[in-house]
């Protein structure tokens, strides 16, 4: 048995995944993305950067379920178990373990990740391909198409995402893409026109979400004691989302349900 480490849970998500859902919020990320909402749950321990708790748990899968299962009423026939993050997929033995739980009890499953893990190969691709038997659905980020501007705005290049978006084009698996729209990073036509002609590429896609950046999270960092390397970038104004819903042909896809 596999304890996962677990940073809090939202009993009643409705924007990651379809319908009603019990999101699960993983604790550790390899990724320092510039615009994340969740610093506390970067460190893999116990402690934030700033030596505080993150009042990060543990727990076991057949737990972690039952506590799902109570919900199971709001989720009418869309809704279900969605993980997110940190990056689930850091926890990957324990992600087997609760998806092939949830699977065996009739629960649609789907997981938030940025994909980083990602390795073709051995162990890892072995696991990964165990993990998909029992996943429904993802949800994985395309934070910047250029893997030089993506290395600046995450720490990571996308060279094993990209791998990883065309491995679950080939299994056909259901992902929905999001690409968080960062004034002066992200949001330029020569990007997203790089973006959109990746996405035509595969034939999995069920949906495409423009997520306009904001700063929500900046008294997060403060708190934190973390610098919030974007706080002189103002949010995409409505003109610029427009144009990368447009330009990503998100009305394409909208509207599949999984
Ligand atoms: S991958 Fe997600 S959790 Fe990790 S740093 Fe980026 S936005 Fe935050």
């Amino acid at each position: 048995m596999t304890l996962g480490r677990i940073n809090k849970l939202e009993t009643f998500g409705s924007v990651d995944g379809p319908g009603i859902r019990f999101v699960v919020f993983t604790q550790g990320c390899p990724m320092r993305c510039k615009f994340c909402h969740n610093p506390e749950t970067w460190d893999f321990g116990t402690k934030s950067a700033n030596g505080t708790a993150n009042g990060s748990f543990e727990i076991s899968a057949e737990d972690l379920l039952k506590k799902a299962l109570r919900y199971k009423p709001y989720w009418g026939t869309d809704g279900g178990i969605t993980v997110s993050g940190g990056e689930p997929l850091a926890q990957i033995d324990f992600m087997i373990e609760f998806f092939e739980a949830a699977k065996s009890a009739g629960v649609h499953t789907c997981v938030d990740t940025c994909g980083v893990t990602f390795r073709p190969t051995g162990e890892p691709f072995a696991k990964i391909e165990r993990l998909m038997k029992s996943t429904d659905l993802l949800l994985v980020d395309i934070k910047h198409i250029d893997a030089d501007a993506h290395k600046e705005l995450t720490g990571h290049g996308n060279e094993n995402i990209i791998e990883f978006f065309r491995y679950l084009d080939r299994i056909q698996k259901p992902i929905w893409i999001r690409h968080v729209l960062v004034p002066g990073i992200s949001d330029n036509d020569e990007a997203l026109t790089r973006t959109r002609d990746f996405i035509r590429t595969l034939h999995n896609v069920k949906r495409v979400e423009v997520l306009p950046y904001h700063a929500f999270a900046l008294s997060k960092y403060k708190e934190l004691k973390i610098d919030y390397a974007l706080k002189d970038t103002q949010s995409p104004t409505a003109e610029r989302v427009a144009n990368a819903n447009e330009i990503l042909e998100t009305a394409k896809y909208t509207g599949w349900k999984e």
